[in-house]
């Protein structure tokens, strides 16, 4: 399934007044995109939901947009071929771009195998507010994960056009951050994203996190 171009032309953007300038004001902090990307089981949710859990301890405003949630709803029209998969995405990107509009820390969680497809996302915003995260985990260690036994169904061929068995992943060539999901623990993990933000000036000084001084 394809969405093609604009199909309402009546329609004319309405400027807030309320602007996400101000909202981030507001929140003490800048709202961005952290798209994580990666195989099935490489650890997008479990550290995207970890990373709010920190975030969200701060005072910091955020959501996570989950790969299988989505699915369930605005998505649930949509399967794994390669148009679906870039129309699911193209959603998710467009939700996104709300969310930070609406000075929102906007993590999301999707296997997004498709480089064209995360550069189209990565189109729709500002350059700055698009951070793409490489959760990198080996297809032997998610395999091997298997948290949802989706791998042994996709061996077995019950599951047509899986990531990594039988479709492709492409990895990123130009992520803002890669991190060893495969490797470290989930709190090194949540510790080098918020490095990160903290490095780039998204987030005020936070209590209790003293790691990038350490390490600087
Ligand atoms: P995905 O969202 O990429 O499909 P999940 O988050 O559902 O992956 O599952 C990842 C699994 O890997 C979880 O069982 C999680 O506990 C485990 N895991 C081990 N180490 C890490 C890590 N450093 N970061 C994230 N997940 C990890």
């Amino acid at each position: 399934m394809k969405t093609t171009g604009q199909k309402s032309s009546n329609t004319v953007w309405h400027h807030a007044t309320v602007t996400r300038q101000r909202r981030e004001q507001k929140n003490g902090h800048k709202s961005v995109i952290l798209w994580f990307t990666g195989l099935s089981g490489a650890g997008k949710s479990t550290l995207a939901h970890a990373l709010e859990e920190r975030l969200h301890q701060q005072n910091c405003k955020t959501f996570v947009l989950d790969g299988d949630n989505v699915r369930h709803g605005l998505c649930s029209d949509l399967g794994f071929s390669d148009d679906d998969r870039q129309e699911n995405i193209r959603r998710i990107g467009e939700m996104a771009k709300l969310f930070i509009e609406s000075g929102v820390i906007t993590l999301t969680a999707f296997i997004s195998p498709f480089r064209a497809d995360r550069q189209k996302v990565r189109n729709l915003v500002p350059e700055d507010d698009f951070i793409e995260i490489y959760c990198k985990a080996s297809l032997e260690v998610c395999e091997e994960r298997d948290v949802k036994g989706l791998y042994q169904r996709a061996r077995a061929g019950e599951i047509k056009a899986f990531t990594g068995i039988s479709s492709p992943y492409e990895e990123p060539d130009n992520a803002e951050l890669v991190v060893n999901t495969g490797g470290l623990t989930l709190d090194e993990c949540v510790d080098q994203v918020i490095d990160f933000l903290l490095q780039r000036g998204d987030l005020p000084k936070l209590r209790g996190h003293d790691r990038a001084q350490k390490i600087a």
